[in-house]
């Protein structure tokens, strides 16, 4: 899967609304202190079904809406759009993707792929398919080099699994045993 494009939308510092596009091959993101590049792989995570506010550096999930300045109010909700490109199919047609999260002030957040309204699980799903998601590899955040030489043997092969795209078999047994 390939990220083409992420929108923001009162997402933590990103107030205005903002468009970023996202080109093949390795993207890195500098910038100074407090600039937002931390939160800008936190929109990431985030709109790929992120769920522990511990992990957005936040208390609460609605920690991410925009919570206002000294000259500007908070915002009332926060979106995330990220459009991508599947693995090409066996006739090598790429398809798009459009995943949307939106949350808002006391009313809890809900998910769009490509215009319809999906369970957190269905997005979580799509992409442990696609050997991504919010705990991939592929997203290295601050630290997260470090977190890996230190890792324990346990979370070291899960970080394998969803490298090889088979965590979201585990969801899936997961499932299957409660029903
Ligand atoms: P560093 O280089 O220090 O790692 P960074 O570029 O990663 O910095 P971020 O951590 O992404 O910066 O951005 C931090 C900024 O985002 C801070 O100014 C913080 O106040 C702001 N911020 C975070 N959450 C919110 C929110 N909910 N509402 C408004 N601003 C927020
Ligand atoms: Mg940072």
């Amino acid at each position: 899967m390939r990220i083409r494009r992420l929108k923001l939308s009162g997402f933590k510092s990103f107030v205005e609304p903002a468009e970023l596009r996202i080109e093949p091959g390795l993207t890195g993101v500098v910038g100074p202190n407090g600039c937002g590049k931390s939160n800008l792989l936190e929109a990431i995570r985030w709109v790929m079904g992120e769920s522990s506010p511990k992990s957005m550096r936040g208390g609460g999930m609605e920690d991410v809406i925009f919570a206002g300045t000294a000259n500007r109010p908070q915002r009332a909700f926060a979106e995330v759009v990220l459009q991508a490109e599947t693995a090409p199919r066996d006739d090598g047609v790429r398809e798009e993707l459009e995943v949307v999260r939106r949350i808002e002030r006391g009313a809890g957040s809900a998910y769009r792929v490509n215009g319809r309204d999906v369970r957190a699980k269905d997005v979580a799903l799509i992409f442990a398919d696609a050997a991504t998601g919010a705990h991939s590899p592929a997203l290295v955040s601050q630290g997260r080099i470090a977190a890996v030489i230190a890792a324990k043997p346990a979370e070291r092969r899960q970080m394998l699994e969803e490298a090889a795209g088979i965590a979201g078999l585990h969801v899936r047994r997961k499932d299957a045993e409660q029903k």
